[in-house]
């Protein structure tokens, strides 16, 4: 009798990501693995689907991945990417007809509709006044957890504006050991900075998945270019 050898036919696929300018490579997970991310999505609990795919990205990727420096782009576009390479590439999107509020049901392809903008520029140096400038960076995926608790804008503005600060320069110093918590606490941000900040961000790279709506009511036929900016809920 022979015993079974240890069968691994898992490819390994290669993935670019754009604001580490790193190359990473990954397995695809295992239907005993994507049982943890079904689950999670059918609570709806977007803070147990982001620990999911971070627990599925530690096993999956061959490099270790730091998490307190990734982007929420990076991370989103390494938990889409994944799915992608595990479970297929079509996605199913449910919502609402903008028009006649019925329902819409649709299948699409998520892998020819991920658009990255400004590909180069992945940090911008935004100037408050002669004393005061900071670095930005695209918003650090701590950001997906925060906006949770998020339920009006001025607290939108802030969360987008500290978690994008990676350095602070004031009068002649240049300061980069800090959390989100003590930007908040230290720097007195009124209205007029987070704009400018946001401003910046908006600069930067970014990803997007651009689909076309279709309303399937014949008398409506209302038509939108839907641009998912939340792919978490959706990638189960
Ligand atoms: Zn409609």
């Amino acid at each position: 009798m022979k015993k079974l050898p240890d069968i691994n036919i898992l490819p390994v696929h290669e993935l670019f990501l754009p604001v580490l300018k790193q190359k990473v490579l990954f397995t695809p997970y295992t239907i005993e693995q994507e049982r943890n991310i079904l689950t999670a999505a059918d609570s709806k609990d977007i803070q147990a689907i982001i620990n999911n795919y971070k627990k599925l990205i530690g096993e999956c990727f061959t490099e270790p991945i730091d998490f307190t420096k990734l982007s929420a782009m990076e991370f989103v576009y390494m938990a889409v990417n994944l799915r992608c390479k595990s479970k297929g590439e079509v996605l199913e999107i449910e919502t609402k007809c903008d028009k006649c509020k019925k329902p819409i049901d649709m299948k699409i392809n998520i892998e020819d509709k991920v658009i990255i903008e400004n590909q180069e520029k992945v940090k911008e140096i935004c100037k408050i006044d002669d004393d005061l400038s900071f670095e930005v960076v695209p918003v650090r995926m701590e950001f997906l957890s925060a906006l949770e608790n998020i339920d009006s804008e001025p607290d939108l503005l802030v969360a987008s504006a500290i978690y994008s600060i990676n350095k602070v320069f004031w009068k002649e110093e240049i300061y980069d050991a800090f959390t989100p918590e003590e930007l908040r606490e230290k720097i007195k941000l009124t209205r007029p900075i987070c704009m400018k900040i946001v401003k910046s961000i908006n600069d930067l790279l970014k990803m997007k998945l651009v689909v076309e709506i279709k309303c399937l009511d014949k008398e409506c036929g209302y038509k939108e270019d839907f641009v998912i900016r939340d792919f978490l809920k959706y990638l189960t």
